[in-house]
């Protein structure tokens, strides 16, 4: 028969898929040794059967009793004893952490009878039963039943007002139990019954609640986001609840046992005495620092402290703990490893090299390309001096401005139609997040670094500001030391100082784009993220088998990827060099009558095209360039055709000249194409417009000759674009083979040629095309595009929003490879083409080669190297290590 509960001494971390994670965690503390309330687990195969057929499995109810047993016996108390009530909390536990997006009861167990056995428990404290009573039925209202938390609130606000008292803490036992009796009231106006008054009912429907929570809008948003798998389900821990809210001997409170937004060593955390756990994460109240802690109860600090150091050595790596202090007594509620910024991930990571905790294949891990990638962002160039209006908790890193916005929907409304926000909030809650994904940077004026805005902003590399307790945040503008700001106005926020600025502050890049640029020393900077950059990109470099090229067409272009580490140029497109000035040259030869005019037009362009080309040679002296022949359809360097249509009928009308447009206008018509991306584009343009290929096929033998004349090392590679049949190749071969055979001569110089593979024909044939190609490079873009039918132009913008809403897939295919399909032509031509001539070198040039996810796919096919923009090269050669280390993981296994 199934288990589908676990008491926590018979669990471990590594059963996270099973139990969650906070589940698996809680197990291992408790297995250490550590002080952890007793409780058990229900699984998440559980969860899975209750959401497939909205029941809970056969035999459940049964192991949950034998388990209940086993924990009252633990405690000595029973659940419902009116006189000596066991509560115990309901907590989610997914196998990823979703911080805030599922459901959590707490003090179940509670009714109106045991209400008084609890405050007896609690040494007559008449006040904490009946808060305690209060919390349960605001909670279980609003998870399990789905009564308008709002409602609660108003409830308590009012309470608070007819006493005339401001803080939740002021209100005495007398006002609460009268607030019990109003919540009870809001809650059967809403549900129909009145508040359950059987312990076991509850915990029940708690459960189901917690299970059902897995599919609440908001955590399939996060999901969707975090790319967290959709049917992994939710597992519910039941824990013997211990109370933070007993008085001032007792409190709550979260840790980290590094500073997770920069990644110093030393521990860092919040403290709120007399407080429920929900009250630290939900930023209501501003919370003291861990270290007032240590005044204020110093066994249970120092006790803590030598906890999250047995913790830390134990996952070797950053934790962060959630933990209760009831009348002295300390507890463990929570441990896993933390959300860290990348700034702290990078830091992290070498530190712990540093110490000799991990070894630096392990550190590889610890870090990812996309981390990396938002280091590179750029920050606040403070050299104006702007004044900060206002400072706040730099809660995640990161330089944003926009205009205010003060709600979740305004937020996505205004994003949507193309503006910046920055969405500005007392604290945030769950339902904030589409406007949080929408906007630049979150502002709130309560709550810590642990608050919810800034652990969600942190896992999605949002700025964030949060805790600016001088706000005073209205429904439409919020005021700062008299000033007002409104919905609108534009501020700027910086997620590292905290600091907050009317209107837009100007950015500077990064330390760690100054350090691949080549003007941050790494030995000297006396930065510990660039030093940490340094140690991982060089390590990532040594072990990567997977080379990163860069996509460039431009002399600076290239320059530059050579600073970030390409090694070599897999992608030079030429058809940006016949824009600008040179579109007439072009125009003239689309529009050539004959051979003549059509020589004419091309040696014109010939040495124009030497020169584009002998620069980016000499920038890449030594690597191997690859150029690739015109591409894109003609037709896109003529004049749109609506355009001149409507011009030649107005200057008609108007009695003017309108010959050449007139001509240009039949010329258009001709080429106009039904559909452009599936016409004459790419070797057909060679094919059917003769010296076209030649003129670009001369001009690159004769830089590369230019260059080997001037002592350089050229290593010219003409790629053919949008090959479907091998004869097509084979044509353009022999004509191209006769021009380098008759530039190139003794000077030394080879010129490889190659083949894009970017139509789906093309990927199934490759057997055939490799006999006429040295190498091949994926244009994953275009195989993407024929590969799905979708056009690439078109259907991001118009309805993946719905193909992503239904799950069909993750992520856009356009951004990371379709492993399943368009990844399989990759690996069909791979095998193909290399069966046929073994040694064909094989790369990829579409966007998904600085791509993280498909660097690692890349890595898995065998191909010789990805290329991408200059600025994804370090991100790509960050992860072409970490798959090389990953697949080296993988073997041992
Ligand atoms: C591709 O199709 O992937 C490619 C690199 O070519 P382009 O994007 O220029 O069509
Ligand atoms: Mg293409």
């Amino acid at each position: 028969m199934v288990k589908f509960v676990y008491d926590f001494s018979e669990g471990n971390k590594d059963l996270k898929d099973l139990l969650g994670g906070k589940g698996a965690n809680l197990a291992e503390m408790t297995n250490l040794g550590l002080p952890v309330p007793a409780g058990f687990t229900i699984t998440t195969e559980a969860c899975r059967t209750f959401l497939k057929s909205s029941a809970l499995p056969d035999g459940l109810d049964a192991e949950i009793a034998s388990h209940l047993a086993d924990l009252e016996r633990a405690m000595g108390r029973k659940l419902g004893d009116p006189n000596d009530p066991l509560l115990v909390s309901v907590r989610s536990g997914a196998p990823f952490s979703m911080p805030g997006m599922m459901e959590t009861v707490l003090n179940v167990g509670l009714n109106d009878e045991s209400v008084a056995g609890l405050s007896r428990q609690a040494g007559g404290n008449d006040r904490f039963a009946w808060d305690s009573y209060r919390r349960l039925i605001q909670m279980f209202g609003k998870t399990v039943c789905d009564v308008p938390g709002d409602e609660f609130e108003q409830a308590l606000h009012d309470a608070k007002e007819s006493r005339g008292v401001r803080d939740d803490v002021q209100l005495d036992a007398e006002a609460l139990q009268e607030l019990v009796t109003a919540y009870k009231k809001v809650f059967s106006k809403h549900t129909g019954h009145d508040f359950p008054q059987d312990p076991r009912e509850q915990m029940s429907l708690a459960i189901e609640a917690v299970f059902r929570s897995w599919n609440a809008d908001r955590a399939v948003l996060y999901r969707r986001q975090e790319r967290i798998p959709a049917d992994l389900g939710t597992a519910v821990n039941i824990v013997a609840m211990v109370f933070g809210n007993l008085g001032p001997d007792s409190g709550t409170g979260v840790a980290f046992t590094r500073d997770p937004a920069t990644g110093e060593s030393g521990i860092y955390g919040d403290y709120l005495q007399n407080a429920q756990g929900e009250d630290v994460v939900a930023g209501i109240r501003n919370t003291l620092s861990l270290h007032d802690l240590e005044g204020l109860d110093k066994k249970s600090y120092d006790e803590l402290l030598q906890i999250m150091a047995t913790l830390e050595g134990h996952y070797r790596d950053l934790c962060d703990i959630e933990f209760t202090i009831e009348r002295g007594k300390l507890w463990m509620l929570q441990t896993r490893v933390g959300k860290r910024t990348a700034a702290a991930a990078f830091t992290i990571a070498a530190q712990l090299v540093d110490e000799g905790m991990i070894d630096l294949d392990e550190a590889l891990t610890r870090v990812t390309g996309a981390q990396l990638g938002q280091l590179m962002f750029p920050r606040f160039d403070l050299s104006s001096s702007p004044t900060a209006i206002t400072r706040g908790v730099g809660a995640s890193p990161g330089a944003a401005y926009g205009e205010v916005v003060f709600t979740a929907a305004d937020a996505t409304a205004k994003a949507a139609s193309g503006h910046n926000v920055i969405l500005v909030r007392r604290e945030t809650n769950p339902d904030d997040l589409p406007g949080m994904i929408a906007a630049q940077g979150i502002l709130t004026s309560r709550g810590g670094k642990t608050s919810h805005a800034a652990v969600v902003a942190r896992g999605m590399g949002k700025t964030c500001v949060c805790g600016a307790d001088e706000l005073e945040v209205g429904r439409d503008q919020f005021t700062v030391g008299g000033q007002v700001v409104h919905e609108g106005d534009v501020i700027s926020i910086d997620g590292t100082t905290g600091r907050v600025y009317l209107g837009e502050v100007p950015v500077r890049p990064s330390e760690v784009v100054q350090y691949f640029e080549g003007d941050l020393d790494p030995a000297q900077a006396n930065d510990p993220l660039v030093a940490a950059v340094h140690l991982l990109m060089t390590h990532a470099d040594s072990r990567s088998s997977l080379k990163v090229r860069t996509n460039a067409d431009t002399g600076a272009d290239a320059a530059r990827a050579r600073r970030f580490g390409a090694q070599g140029i897999g992608l030079c497109r030429t058809e940006h060099m016949f824009l600008g000035d040179r579109r007439e040259l072009v125009e003239r030869l689309i529009l050539a009558h004959n051979a003549t005019e059509r020589k004419e037009a091309l040696d014109a362009l010939q040495p124009l095209q030497r020169t584009d080309f002998l620069e980016i040679f000499r920038e890449m002296n030594g690597l191997p360039v690859t150029v690739r022949l015109i591409d894109p359809p003609l037709h896109e360097f003529l004049p749109s055709l609506e355009e001149l249509a409507v011009q030649v009928a107005v200057a008609r009308e108007r009695g003017e000249e309108v010959e050449r447009e007139q001509k240009m206008l039949t010329a258009v018509r001709r080429m106009h194409e039904s559909n452009p991306m599936l016409g004459l584009r790419g070797v057909r343009l060679g094919l059917v417009i003769p010296g076209l290929f030649a003129m670009q096929v001369r001009a690159i033998a004769e830089a590369a000759v230019a260059l080997a004349a001037e002592g350089g090392h050229p290593r010219p590679e003409i790629m053919v674009p949008l090959v479907g049949a091998v004869q097509e190749l084979e044509t353009v071969r022999a004509e191209a083979e006769k021009i380098i055979a008759d530039v190139v001569r003794d000077s030394g110089v080879e010129v490889l040629i190659g083949t894009m593979i970017e139509v789906p024909r093309a990927a199934l044939t490759a057997g055939q095309i490799a006999e006429a190609a040295e190498f091949f490079s994926f244009g994953t873009n275009d195989l993407t595009q024929m590969g799905w039918g979708f056009s690439r132009d078109d259907v991001e913008g118009a309805f993946f929003w719905r193909y992503l809403e239904l799950g069909i897939f993750g992520i856009s295919p356009f951004e990371s490879i379709d492993r399943d399909g368009v990844g399989r032509l990759v690996r069909i031509a791979s095998e193909e083409g290399r069966q046929a001539r073994p040694g064909l070198k094989l790369g990829v040039c579409g966007e998904h080669g600085g791509d993280p996810d498909s660097v690692h796919f890349f890595h898995e096919v065998g191909l010789d190297y990805v290329s991408c923009s200059p600025f994804r090269v370090p991100i790509a050669r960050l992860e072409a290590g970490r798959a090389a280390v990953e697949s080296a993981g993988s073997d041992h296994r």
